[in-house]
């Protein structure tokens, strides 16, 4: 396993080439993308070709991070942007993207969704031929993999990093965007009159009125400058790909476009699958709000069970999940939702919800919807019972603090003080996201990672290291032996 700490990637990607207001069309791509990272914002522009790259990041929501001063600022005709939501312990303006280094090649800035398994092999190679780290953010291994092939070449320095990344990248003359070879994360093309758009998510494309043109494809590279926009592929593509299911429960906006299918549509089937596996007699239906209101309609439909927005929500919140203690994260999920009283008082009440990670939001509905004297509470989650870390980027914890592992279905009930208790299957799931299995990675409900975790062989490869400062070569055979 990496010993180091790593921050984890959840996050918004954005790029634009070839339009005058580059830097406030990127901001607004941000605004668009804010779900996918609440911790940081951040843009990096440039006006003409090897001009110098005008950055400006900071710590929080775009809304606190831009002022029109610095927007102002940062005006250019190419522009990329992130949004950032990390794990505890890591939240530094260091980590916050893009991140830029000057470098014999030039200006590069990166922006990068997703985690690299093979992070820390890397860095350990790279700082053995002299690479100086500013930050602990594994993105800044690719900078420094392309700083030290001749030519830069992303598509060289892409093909030593292992995992999860749909990245963009911005040159001296060019933008270019890349999904690794599984495609974990998503990333699309956009075109916006005559300026080409790289986002994570088509809703993006929507704000700023750009055509949705396709997604880029895994092991895809693409570079757009001003001779307008080239493909590079892997000449053998992966025989699985390996899209995070989780995308559709829960992480992408509902009015997003995955691989050609609409978000709020796939949650909508996956919840009439779970009406149809999960049957139960009930008055109401009740969306945990938002991440459960496509779902909970699904049921509503399929069950012909009236849907009622009981729960209120509190749009001044943050994302309970980023709070450490478990006291503090209690009072967040109360806060959070207020419940409709009159709403539930005597009813049978069908609860649905995106997913139960921990359990603790859960438990607090219960015992808010029996304190407003709801007759039952049944649990239905629009998700298989989550048992594995993720390596790729969702932000989960670890094994032992996952519900699933720690209990039988029927003391997760008793638990968070369900009458019932619901999930979905994986068959269900990926029924609901009408595309094929071997489509997505779903090692968080099933445990089957398409790449291997380093462990202490690969270390011990990479030992048998020649004299520092001369190729390695056992990285790449290390490298080889993570992809199963
Ligand atoms: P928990 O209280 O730990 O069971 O959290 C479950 C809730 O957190 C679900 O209702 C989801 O909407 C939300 N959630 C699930 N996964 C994540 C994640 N990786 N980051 C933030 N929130 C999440």
């Amino acid at each position: 396993m990496d010993s180091r700490y790593y921050p984890k990637h959840e996050c918004g990607v954005f790029a634009i080439y070839g339009h005058p207001d580059a830097a406030r069309l990127t901001y607004y791509g941000l605004y668009a993308l804010q779900h996918r990272g609440q911790e940081s914002a951040g843009i990096v522009s440039a006006t003409e070709a090897n001009s110098e790259f005008k950055i400006h990041k900071g710590m929080g929501l775009v809304s606190q991070v831009f002022t029109e001063g610095e927007l102002k600022h940062i005006e250019g005709t190419r522009a990329i942007g992130h949004v950032r939501y990390s794990t505890t312990g890591s939240s530094n303006l260091k980590n916050a993207q893009p991140l830029v280094v000057d470098c014999a090649i030039g200006q590069i800035a990166v922006a990068h969704n997703g985690n690299l398994v093979n992070a820390s092999l890397l860095r350990d190679e790279l700082e053995s031929y002299g690479s100086i780290f500013q930050t602990t953010s594994d993105s800044e291994i690719i900078l420094h993999l392309m700083a030290r092939n001749k030519e830069g070449s992303p598509a060289q320095a892409l093909s030593r990093v292992l995992g999860a990344y749909s990245i963009v990248l911005m040159g001296e003359n060019e933008i270019v965007g890349a999904r690794d070879p599984f495609g974990f994360r998503p990333l699309c093309i956009g075109k916006k009159d005559d300026a080409y758009v790289l986002s994570s998510e088509t809703c993006a494309l929507d704000l700023i009125h750009a055509d949705f043109v396709r997604d880029v494809e895994p092991g895809e590279m693409v570079i757009i400058d001003d001779k307008g926009l080239r493909s590079i592929r892997r000449e053998t593509p992966m025989e699985r790909q390996a899209f995070c299911i989780f995308e559709y429960v829960y992480f992408a906006r509902p009015d997003s476009l995955l691989n050609g299918v609409n978000v709020s549509s796939a949650r909508v089937r996956m919840g009439m699958e779970l009406a149809r596996l999960h049957p139960v007699e009930a008055d109401i239906i009740v969306p945990v709000p938002d991440s459960g209101n496509y779902a909970a309609l699904g049921f509503s439909e399929e069950s012909g069970i009236p849907y009622e927005m009981a729960f209120v929500r509190n749009h001044y919140m943050g994302r309970t999940f980023l709070q450490p203690s478990p006291l503090i994260r209690d009072i967040n999920v109360r806060v959070k939702l207020n419940l409709i009283k009159t709403a539930v008082k005597g009813k049978r009440v069908v609860v649905v919800d995106d997913s139960i990670v921990r359990g603790t939001t859960a438990r607090a509905r219960v015992v808010n919807l029996r304190e407003a004297g709801a007759k039952e509470v049944h649990i239905r989650v629009s998700c298989p019972p989550h048992r594995n870390p993720c390596h790729y980027g969702i932000d989960f914890p670890s094994r032992e603090e996952l519900l699933a592992n720690q209990m039988t279905m029927e003391e997760i009930a008793k638990y968070l003080g369900a009458d019932s208790l619901g999930y979905l299957t994986t068959d269900a799931l990926v029924r609901a996201c009408a595309l094929p299995p071997e489509r997505f990675c779903m090692a968080c409900f099933n445990g089957d990672y398409p790449i291997r975790q380093p462990g202490l062989s690969d270390k011990l490869a990479l030992e048998r290291r020649p004299l520092k400062g001369k190729p390695l070569v056992a990285v790449d055979e290390v490298t080889q032996r993570l992809l199963l």
